[in-house]
């Protein structure tokens, strides 16, 4: 029995988008649903037209017969007025005449009708009035039958138009709700068939990655979702190829496409029928294998498809390299949600694919623990829209090592407390926010937090020498910073002589710009000083970092914990303090945490010194109070003096 998804796919062309055979049934459904609607709407019009049409005939009709009715009626009377009159003795002549000249009115109204003949023959013989004996003569009784006759008759043809008014109009409803139905069938059946159809079609093509015929991401989180909701063990393998660029470069998309056809074939028949197969990036593919309870199971298949995909591809009568890198997952164990167990795959793929390419990593519980405070982290920083709550600034001191109750400046550090989650380090939540895009949001609230601080310090009198900031890369490359920062400290009511900003080699790769890099020397051309932070942790030698003038290095804390039983450390720390000093730069060692660290500082000629040997990173309040409770602020602590002797 075929695997579902390789049934559909067999039935399904590999390019649906482009599929002409299927575009030019759907153009012929198309036009054929406009022919018909088109007919449709033209019969419902002419319908339409003959009702208003017959509607108007019919009208006309019944006013004529009314007007008919009501001549012969008005003439009944009259001559029934005639003849009372002529009956009175002696007749009443002169209201003979007068009802005899508005009879004849009513007849003169009215047109020819060969029942009149008899009114007007006793007109004539009115004409003649002088005697009333000829009024006796002439035949009123007769006269009156033949009017009582005709507005009878007139009555009676009023009645039949009437009915056979009531008959076109049934006629007529009939003939449009024929029509209707005609249109519902011609029309609208073939039309949400079509609808429904493309709808399912549509559907279809959002379910399958149209290259390969596997799954898309959408439709393998589906099914991911699914499995781990009935409660089945699964592991998620995310495969992602090792070559696949390079086929991309080398050969053109058709050797990238067909690269990816054959890894996604090899998968296939790799895996169970039963397991899902999907297509989710680039060169990037998920499998969900349910029933694989640990990772040794897991580790054998992930075995398995690195294998298979190990083989070359032929193409063009080439063999085109091939290899693939992958990271797992499992539920349960792994993670809780699809969402996060396909994290974890990744996250354990990126581990894999540092320790070289070819092989597979497997999640860890560290992983899971981490995946899901980022997600928290995530969620209650997601939520917020304009400055981040319980974010702030902490400033530790540098002091002087010659005279550590000096202080050179301080630096500010980011410090997040998160409603639900406390106390949340940098280094959790920056890279989180760096994800979404607010790192430069968050960096700018505590630069003014910091310099908010740092002019307090300095209005009461404390000594603030300088302060210190952290700049990000993603900060720097929005292009618009060094005018925040001015923007910033003039706000602060300070001046930019008072600033250094802290930046790390990662800024001065090539992915940033000379313009940046311009801009952060023309900062420092108005007076702000430049420092090179983590120094010695990134691959950059000196030379390259002195693309940019900086005022210091910071050395990074890991080279100032292997001082004293670390040579190489030493010769570190000795190498950057003659460097630095032939160009004129000055040299700060973090993360400064024992005495014995700041003898053999002193001792290497390094000047200032910042760790918690000093002081931590503190709120303002504390740090007011830690600066107050110094007293004279050049005063070294004995201890200190004690130690270093
Ligand atoms: P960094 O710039 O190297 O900052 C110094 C870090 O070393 C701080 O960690 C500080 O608390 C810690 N530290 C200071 N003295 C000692 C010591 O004696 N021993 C040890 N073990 N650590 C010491 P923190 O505050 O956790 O910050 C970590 C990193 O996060 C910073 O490293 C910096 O790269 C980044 N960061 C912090 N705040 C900001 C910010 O506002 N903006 C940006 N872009 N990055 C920031
Ligand atoms: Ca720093
Ligand atoms: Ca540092």
């Amino acid at each position: 029995m075929p695997f579902p998804s390789q049934a559909a796919a067999a039935t399904d062309p590999p390019f649906p988008g482009i599929d002409r055979r299927r575009g030019t049934r759907g153009a012929w459904a198309w036009r054929q649903v406009l022919r018909r609607g088109t007919l449709g709407l033209l019969l419902l019009a002419a319908l339409a037209l003959t009702a208003g049409w017959s509607f108007h005939h019919l009208e006309q009709n019944r006013l004529a017969l009314d007007a008919a009715a009501g001549r012969a009626t008005a003439q009944r009377m009259l001559v029934s007025r005639i003849a009372a009159l002529s009956a009175e003795t002696p007749p009443n002549l002169a209201g003979i005449a007068a009802a005899t000249i508005r009879l004849s009115a009513t007849l003169d109204q009215a047109p020819a009708n060969p029942d009149d003949r008899p009114l007007r023959d006793f007109l004539a013989a009115a004409e003649t009035l002088g005697d009333p004996a000829p009024l006796h003569a002439l035949a009123l009784g007769p006269l009156s039958q033949v009017l009582d006759d005709a507005v009878a008759e007139t009555a009676a043809t009023a009645a039949a138009a009437q009915a056979r008014m009531a008959r076109q109009h049934a006629l007529l409803i009939a003939g449009m709700l024929v029509a209707f139905l005609l249109v519902l069938l011609v029309v609208m059946r073939p039309l949400a068939r079509h609808v429904a159809a493309l709808a399912a079609r549509l559907d279809r093509e959002a379910r399958r990655d149209p290259l390969t015929g596997l799954l898309s991401r959408r439709a393998i989180s589906a099914d991911l979702a699914r499995r781990m909701a009935a409660g089945e063990p699964v592991a998620v393998m995310i495969v992602d190829l090792d070559w696949f660029k390079e086929a991309n470069e080398a050969e053109g998309h058709a050797g990238g496409d067909a690269l990816l056809q054959a890894a996604a074939a090899r998968i296939r028949t790799t895996v169970r029928q039963d397991d899902a197969v999907g297509r989710v990036g680039g060169d990037e593919f998920v499998a969900v294998l349910s029933g694989v309870r640990d990772h040794t199971d897991a580790e054998t298949i992930a075995q398995r498809l690195c294998e298979a995909l190990h083989r070359p591809v032929p193409f063009a009568g080439r063999p085109l390299r091939m290899g693939a890198t992958l990271g797992i997952a499992l539920s349960p164990g792994d993670a809780a949600t699809p969402e996060l167990l396909l994290r974890a795959a990744d996250d354990a793929l990126l581990r894999a694919k540092r320790a070289g390419r070819g092989g597979y990593s497997r999640a860890t519980p560290a992983d899971t623990a981490r995946i899901e405070r980022d997600a928290s982290i995530l969620r209650a920083m997601g939520s917020c829209t304009g400055d981040l709550p319980g974010l702030d600034a902490h400033l530790q001191p540098i002091v002087s090592l010659a005279d550590p109750g000096r202080v050179l400046c301080f630096e500010a550090l980011a410090r997040w407390t998160a409603r639900g989650l406390g106390a949340i380090s940098p280094g959790e939540f920056l890279p989180v926010a760096q994800r979404i895009g607010q790192l430069p949001w968050l960096g700018g609230q505590v630069r003014r937090a910091a310099l908010a601080a740092f002019a307090r310090l300095r209005a009461e009198g404390l000594p603030a020498p300088l302060l210190a900031f952290n700049l990000s890369a993603a900060e720097i490359m929005r292009g618009d910073v060094v005018e925040a920062i001015v923007r910033d400290v003039e706000a602060a009511g300070l001046s930019l002589a008072c600033i250094e900003i802290e930046i790390t080699e990662e800024i001065l790769l090539e992915r940033v710009s000379t313009r940046t890099i311009d801009q952060l020397a023309a900062l420092r051309g108005r007076g702000a000083r430049l420092a090179l932070d983590d120094f010695g942790t990134g691959n950059s030698g000196l030379a390259q970092l002195l693309r940019l003038p900086l005022d210091k290095v910071k050395l990074d804390r890991t080279f100032i914990r292997g001082l004293g039983h670390d040579h190489r450390a030493e010769e570190v720390v000795r190498a950057t303090m003659s460097l630095a000093g032939s160009l004129g730069i000055e040299v700060v060692a973090e993360g400064v945490e024992t005495e014995a660290q700041a003898v053999a500082l002193r001792a290497l000629g390094c000047n200032a010194a910042q760790g918690f040997l000093y002081a931590r990173p503190m709120p303002l309040a504390a740090l007011q109070t830690w600066l107050r409770a110094r007293g004279a602020p050049s005063v070294v602590p004995l201890r200190a003096i004690q130690r270093a002797i």
